[in-house]
């Protein structure tokens, strides 16, 4: 049968990167851009948003050492416990608010103590957390807040960027996340005189490797000719319903992490490629914030089901709560294994990994396991058009309705 390339969504609205990134000359260092943009004195730019984590942690746990615990949500990425890990520390896991993303505010408190190093509120998916409080409850017991706004670049919350209303915060720049230069991160933080001690600490743990860069490079212009709607099918599109074909969730999601995940510098031709890309962000996250307000409206008459909303967030896509995990399943069945961009989040509420041993806080999350057995993204990627968009709606609305 002769390869017919068929349009396919991405599961978040990654902002594509043109040929015209590929080369030529830089505006100024990708991070100076970010730096300028977020309002704030100094970005570093890791090999990921783990990797930021890493850094940041590695510095702080120097000056505690008597602090070894960091509190995070329950439900996140999974790679935030093997950060904490990796800087030598224990992940406390708090479970969240009732069908929220965000922590409860009471369990994170009662988690807080004198062990407690850092608090990660998460800005989830673009949503925004509760910054403010987890500052409140942090500072009360002397640690620090690390914002994960790894999915939430370009997000406002409090008057100013999401990531730089807490103590410190990462952003993540890999495939899919807004922007992109394959896998990097930025680390930003209040305190200037962390600004060199997480220097310090970079160039000790994240050694440069050849090998690692040359192959993100690659993966990077592979990303910049197959990010559109017909290379996706064959990049994304064919591995996802594989793995669902042999019932491998994680790997459809994209979570086979490794607790080994490389630290090393970036290097110039991607940090050149994500600064040449950088000035069409605004305009990206803009237009892509149009997009989601208006789909909310069409979710928000689907009897049964909730759509998480706010006023300054980004729309990587849009995150549902479905009444209950049988019609939630119902509906991933139907739409996981399709071309238009329907997901999950995260799999698992952190303890049901079962390659991340067990964590403090993880016997008691009834919350999170809630939240990751009822929710589901459709992506607000451009590509997904407004047929494409009125049929999965269609489809959720059915399912429901037939329950
Ligand atoms: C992706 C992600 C991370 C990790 O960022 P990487 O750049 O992939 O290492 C951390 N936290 C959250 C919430 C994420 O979505």
């Amino acid at each position: 049968m002769p390869f017919r390339p068929e349009r396919e969504s991405p599961p978040t609205a990654g902002m594509p990167l043109g040929l015209a990134d590929l080369g030529g000359t830089a505006p100024a260092p990708l991070t100076a851009l970010a730096a300028v943009w977020l309002g704030v004195d100094d970005v570093q730019l890791e090999c990921s948003g783990t990797a930021a984590l890493t850094v940041a942690l590695t510095a702080l746990a120097e000056d505690a050492p008597f602090r070894r615990e960091v509190a995070i949500p329950a439900f996140t990425c999974p790679l935030v416990p093997l950060a904490i890990r990796r800087a030598g520390l224990v992940p406390r896991l708090v479970d969240l608010a009732p069908g929220h993303f965000d922590m409860d505010p009471q369990r994170l408190t009662d988690a807080c103590g004198p062990a407690t190093l850092a608090v990660v509120p998460t800005h989830l998916g673009g949503r925004i957390a509760d910054v403010a409080a987890a500052n409140a409850i942090a500072h009360r017991v002397g640690a620090v807040t690390i914002e994960d706004a790894a999915q939430a670049l370009g997000a406002r919350c409090e008057g100013g960027f999401a990531g730089t209303r807490g103590d410190i915060g990462f952003y993540s720049l890999a495939a899919g996340k807004g922007l992109s230069i394959f896998e990097g991160g930025l680390l930003v933080s209040r305190d200037e005189t962390w600004h060199p001690r997480f220097r310090r600490a970079a160039k000790r743990i994240a050694r440069w490797q050849p090998g690692w860069e040359l192959r993100r490079s690659l993966e990077l212009a592979a990303y910049a000719l197959l990010y559109r709607p017909h290379g996706l099918g064959w990049a994304y599109g064919r591995p996802l319903r594989r793995a669902l074909r042999r019932g491998d969730l994680l790997g459809a999601a994209g979570e086979h992490f490794s607790v080994d995940f490389p630290l090393h510098p970036v290097g110039r031709w991607r940090r050149a490629v994500g600064a040449r890309a950088f000035h069409r962000l605004p305009a990206f996250i803009e237009a892509t914030s149009r997009q989601a307000r208006s789909r909310l409206p069409r979710l928000a008459a689907i009897p049964g089901l909730h759509a998480f909303s706010d006023e300054g967030g980004t729309w990587p896509y849009l995150m549902l709560r479905l009444p209950d995990q049988a019609t939630r399943d119902a509906v991933l069945k139907r739409l996981w294994p399709s071309r238009h961009g329907v997901s999950r989040m995260f799999v698992h509420a952190l303890p049901d990994y079962r390659y991340l041993d067990p964590m403090p806080g993880g016997e008691d999350v009834p919350h999170a396991r809630d939240f990751a057995a009822r929710t589901l993204t459709i992506t607000n990627s451009p590509w997904l058009d407004d047929a494409a968009f009125e049929h999965v709606c269609a489809v959720i609305e059915a399912v429901i309705a037939s329950r």
